[in-house]
């Protein structure tokens, strides 16, 4: 139809898009409400224009302030295990520029998210605002304190690596809830926190690489 430029607008990273979610169902995501997030929240948008090239790379992406938006793959895979359903609230620390935030909000009703640097946090938020992502509170604090005022969160998930579990993280997880979180340093595994009967268990899931999580009775750095 005619005037209705924006359909006919050329998808500059269509390309870059399909590849990526080749490789996301070759690796083994099969959550298709997460695909589907995968597939249509623009990654290229959290990160500088002059890393464009790079946006659906299954790498790292430096977003400045020596912080990184986090692989797909990786970001892919903690959501999955995490096991969102469309009615939980998340609480995710470490927004960076908001990517993964972004995706959550997608399959969750509501996220809550922790960043220790302003700037990003408000970087993050100016993302959410232009690309209409309403359901998703951007907080500005060490999040390994959590959130007590709107605990208990179903679901946790940390994308800065803690020298040891958060108490407080954990004592804010509801009932059948589930927390992912790196934990370590060289070697950083991702470990699955689940909840259930009031019983803490928890699921070793492999090694991984994030950037430290800074404060608390987390590492330094
Ligand atoms: N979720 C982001 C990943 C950002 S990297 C994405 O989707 O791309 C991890 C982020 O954790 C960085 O922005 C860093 O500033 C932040 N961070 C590190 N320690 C933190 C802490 N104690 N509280 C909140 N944010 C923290």
């Amino acid at each position: 139809m005619f005037g209705m430029n924006h359909s006919r607008r050329v998808d500059a990273f269509h390309g870059q898009r399909s590849r990526m979610m080749r490789q996301l169902r070759d690796r083994g995501i099969h959550d298709e409400r997460l695909l589907e997030a995968m597939r249509t929240v623009p990654r290229h948008e959290f990160i500088p224009p002059g890393s464009w090239e790079d946006a659906y790379a299954d790498h790292p992406v430096p977003v400045g302030l020596d912080q990184t938006i986090s692989q797909p793959y990786i970001v892919a895979f903690m959501i999955e295990v995490l096991g969102v359903e469309p009615s939980d609230t998340v609480l995710e620390i470490g927004t960076g520029t908001g990517y993964e935030a972004a995706l959550l909000s997608r399959i969750a009703a509501r996220v809550f998210t922790i960043e220790r640097i302003p700037l990003l946090a408000r970087q993050a938020r100016e993302n959410f605002a232009r690309l209409g992502y309403h359901n998703i509170e951007v907080v500005v604090a060490d999040g390994s304190e959590g959130l007590p005022q709107f605990a208990p969160f179903k679901r946790i998930i940390v994308a800065a690596a803690a020298s040891s579990t958060p108490a407080a993280l954990l004592s804010q997880l509801d009932e059948n809830g589930t927390m992912v979180i790196p934990i370590g340093t060289d070697p950083q595994e991702l470990v699955l926190f689940r909840k259930t009967a009031g019983q803490i268990t928890a699921t070793n899931l492999g090694g991984c690489r994030f950037v430290p999580l800074i404060g608390g009775d987390s590492v330094q750095g």
